[in-house]
């Protein structure tokens, strides 16, 4: 039998194997009792790693995985902290890091049927559970891809496949009128991306501006779009956010869905983060006609808990996908003839070879079940509202704005309240140096939003490990910051 020095024997493999599940266990049962990050710079890093070449020899397997835990657990930022509350990244399913481990020693390829029969099911299920659990109609389906960023652009690309004719494929656009993407000024910059990418370039897209809430303003997408067409524009799609990045604004998904009916236009709903709170029972209404739109992008690796990466794309009719990115060039093999034949997923998204990303998704959403999501969901929820009312409580905190599991705050001292516009510009630079004290020190982790100029420190909770002694610890600790920052003397602190 042939030797290969990358193989691993069986033997090997499981000793390998336990060794470094111990190792993980341990790196799982610390973590919450140490700090986020060790805030160690950029230098530490790389010195830590080294500077070398690439090795010449090989070198043993067992030290290599030990090395590699060693150098992540020394340099890392813990997303799945219990004080981990930046951007919006969750809190991993450990069941997903055990799936990832069958996925890549299955190894399929779930480009195509022929190549991966179960996981090419498997992902079909997941998606048609997905859909469910958001209330999408019988029928949708969907594909998954890297992220939020890809899934929104697969759904761009689909939707102007419908509204150009798949003909668009061949021809490209040059010879159309100007084509608009409709978005309020609240969307994430994917739609940039979106645009650029497609060829229909990013002064397309129309920002809307947002309400007082940070909502699309549906009084002038209506101008804009009476405007457009009378221009000789074409409308290629309107995108509603379930869920902004800043502040977890919904926008008004019910009445965009008309407004897009009514114009003959695609609705699509970006719910990267915010589409799995549909499934509470006490979900807004404008959440829930998210059930209304033409395709809905959303990540499990947000508020599903997914480890990185997984994003998907839900399309209430999925073979639009197919109209949208399906080749079929003679070395791929013919489809099954079958009354409801299997998915090739290469058919379906701009990926050919594919990993079996489902399984870790498939894997959670069964280890909880739907009521379990409701559960650590509406936790999350409930503890952002919770930091809101410290916030709100506090003599030396302003509360800004409450959106799903999104609260945004600021430090404003224990000066007079009246005094506070005139100091907008030192309380925006406090608050950015409390956020990148916070972040250096690794004690509790924020990020930040800018609201009407407004400097404000934002937390996000999609963390399943998050509990109510982790949000009043972010609380004392922007006030014991702030007021370090501020020169108020810590004693005097203490002495409250
Ligand atoms: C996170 C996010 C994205 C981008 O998703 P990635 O998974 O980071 O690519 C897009 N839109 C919204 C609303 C998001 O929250």
């Amino acid at each position: 039998m042939r030797s290969s020095p990358l193989d691993l024997s069986p033997e090997q493999f499981r000793t390998l194997g336990h060794h470094l599940v111990d190792q993980l266990a341990e790196l799982l049962r610390e973590m919450p009792r140490g700090p986020v990050t060790t805030g160690a710079g950029l230098t530490d890093v790389r010195d830590a790693l080294g500077r070398r070449g690439m090795p010449r020899e090989g070198s043993d397997p067992r030290a290599l995985l030990d090395h590699a835990i060693e150098l992540l657990r020394a340099h890392n930022l813990y997303n799945g902290h219990p004080r981990f509350y930046g951007f919006i990244t969750s809190s991993a399913a450990p069941i997903g890091a055990l799936a990832e481990l069958i996925a890549a020693t299955v190894n399929q390829n779930v480009g195509g049927y022929l190549l991966s029969p179960m996981a090419t099911e498997i992902e079909a299920q997941t998606m048609r559970w997905i859909a469910e659990l958001l209330g999408m109609p019988e029928g949708s389906g969907g594909v998954l891809v890297s992220g939020g960023n890809m899934a929104n652009m697969v759904a761009v690309w689909t939707a102007r496949a419908q509204a150009l004719g798949t003909g668009i494929r061949e021809r490209g656009i040059r010879e159309l009128p100007p084509l608009r993407l409709y978005a309020s000024g609240e969307t994430h910059t994917w739609v940039q991306k979106a645009a650029d990418l497609s060829g229909i370039g990013t002064d397309a897209i129309r920002w809307i501006a947002p309400d007082d809430r940070q909502r699309m303003d549906t009084g002038a997408l209506r101008d804009a779009l009476e405007r457009d067409r009378a221009a000789g524009d074409r409308p290629l799609a309107i995108i509603g956010t379930a869920g902004s990045v800043s502040t977890g604004a919904i926008d008004p998904l019910g009445e965009l869905a008309a407004i897009a009916r009514e114009h003959g236009v695609w609705f699509h709903v970006d719910g990267a983060y915010g589409a799995p709170a549909a499934i509470l029972p006490d979900a807004p209404d404008d959440l829930k006609a998210l059930r209304e739109a033409d395709s809905v992008a959303v990540d499990p690796h947000k508020w599903l808990y997914a480890p990185l990466e997984a994003g998907c794309v839900i399309v209430r009719h999925p073979e639009m996908l197919r109209d949208a990115f399906s080749y079929h060039p003679p070395y791929y093999p013919d489809a099954v003839e079958e009354p409801d034949p299997p998915i090739y997923y290469h058919e379906w998204s701009p990926q050919n070879s594919r990993g079996f990303r489902a399984l870790k998704v498939w894997l959670a959403l069964q280890q909880v079940g739907r009521s379990g999501y409701e559960r650590m969901i509406a936790e999350d929820v409930a503890l952002a509202k919770r930091m809101f009312e410290m916030a709100a409580a506090h003599d030396e905190l302003e509360a800004a704005t409450l959106g799903l599991s999104i609260a945004t705050f600021r430090y404003v001292g224990p000066e007079d309240r009246d005094t506070r516009a005139q100091r907008l510009e030192e309380l925006n630079v406090l608050n950015k140096a409390i956020m990148e004290r916070m972040q250096s020190e690794g004690r509790a982790f924020l990020t930040n939003a800018v609201i009407d100029d407004t400097y404000l420190l934002r937390a996000c909770i999609v963390n399943f490990r998050t509990g109510e002694e982790d949000v009043r610890a972010v609380i004392d600790e922007v006030v014991r910051v702030g007021r370090e920052l501020s020169g108020i003397p810590v004693a005097a602190w203490v002495e409250r």
